[in-house]
């Protein structure tokens, strides 16, 4: 039996070595274990580190990205190149107890295709993030068409043969969490309190939350293009409502009649506005169907140390 444990790593050099040692330690009783990095074109030492690593032990492997195409794509990776009996994804910063590692392996064994974990405590969140995460469980679980529990992050444990499924998906840009959710197996939840990072500071910048959590919605809803006919057809229909209004008092009071800049203004403004949200809720549809027919791959690798002799 293999276990596989993959780890996403963007600008991690201060946490990659505490991570490793504390995975050797709580996975002391399987010795056959693959743990991969995937360097997601990291710019401080993180490579040079798990080189190193590699040739102290070759369990530890690494994956390095010609550039940073983020986390969900070296996910994805991840899940392509392992090769265990289980693929268990966590976080490089530690924040994702290693110490859980085992319970989930023994979940798996009871025969759990899926083990996931939840955070409940959060005192290693911060306030902001807490926030723009709550709005995103809600936003997600409203428009689209699978649930996700808040606070279920990307660590979690697979079996071989969820990971298949994975692997022989084509989506691109895959949002893992969701796909997940949405592939059903027998799941197992697992309770945890998140630490705060071990070193250096969060690599989700509000560009890039706002972007996965994008990715996310439309990945699986097709809602808010319905939003933007609902919106059509009741603002069309207050037109209209104020139009026979407007013929009303143009035939019976003329005397009420006023210069309506005002009223003009503001509803010109108003259905420009709505026009051009849904435009944009149209293109990014449009851009995903683009990206999608374009076949270009989730990620590049650079260098590995699985491909060295290919
Ligand atoms: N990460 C990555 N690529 C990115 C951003 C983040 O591989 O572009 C990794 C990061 O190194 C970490 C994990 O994804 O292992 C989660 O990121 P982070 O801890 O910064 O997110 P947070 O915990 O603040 O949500
Ligand atoms: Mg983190």
């Amino acid at each position: 039996m293999k276990i596989s444990v993959i780890i996403p790593a963007y600008n991690e050099s201060g946490n990659i070595i505490p991570l490793t040692n504390k995975l050797n330690e709580v996975l002391i009783n399987y010795p056959n274990r693959q743990i991969l990095f995937i360097d997601d074109g990291s710019t401080d030492n993180s490579l040079e580190i798990l080189q190193m690593l590699h040739q102290q032990d070759n369990r530890i492997g690494y994956i390095s990205f010609s550039r940073n195409f983020g986390h969900q794509h070296a996910l994805r990776c991840g899940i392509d190149h392992a090769d265990g009996d289980c693929v268990i994804s966590m976080d490089a910063d530690l924040q994702h107890p290693p110490e859980l590692i085992p319970d989930m392996i023994k979940k798996w064994m009871e025969g759990y295709d899926i083990v996931y974990t939840q955070r409940i405590e959060e005192q290693g969140i911060g306030f902001f993030k807490k926030i723009t995460s709550a709005m995103f469980y809600h936003l997600m679980n409203r428009l689209s068409d699978v649930t996700l529990e808040p606070g279920t992050a990307d660590f979690r444990l697979l079996d071989w043969r969820v990971a298949n499924v994975i692997k022989n998906s084509h989506e691109q840009g895959l949002f893992v969490r969701g796909f997940i959710s949405w592939m059903g197996f027998k799941q197992f939840k697992i309770t945890y309190s998140a630490a705060p990072r071990h070193s250096g500071k969060s690599k989700y910048s509000f560009r890039k939350m706002l972007s996965f959590a994008l990715n996310g919605i439309t990945s699986f809803s097709i809602k808010p293009l319905r939003f933007s006919i609902i919106a059509g057809s009741i603002i069309s229909a207050l037109a209209f409502v104020y139009a026979c209004y407007a013929i009303v008092v143009y035939l019976f009071y003329p005397e009420k009649i006023v210069p309506g800049w005002a009223s003009v203004l503001v509803s010109v403004l108003f259905i420009g506005g709505i026009q051009l949200l849904f435009l944009g809720v149209l293109g990014e549809y449009l851009g995903k169907l683009f990206m999608q027919a374009k076949q270009r791959p989730g990620y590049i690798i650079k260098e590995s140390s699985i491909h060295a002799k290919s």
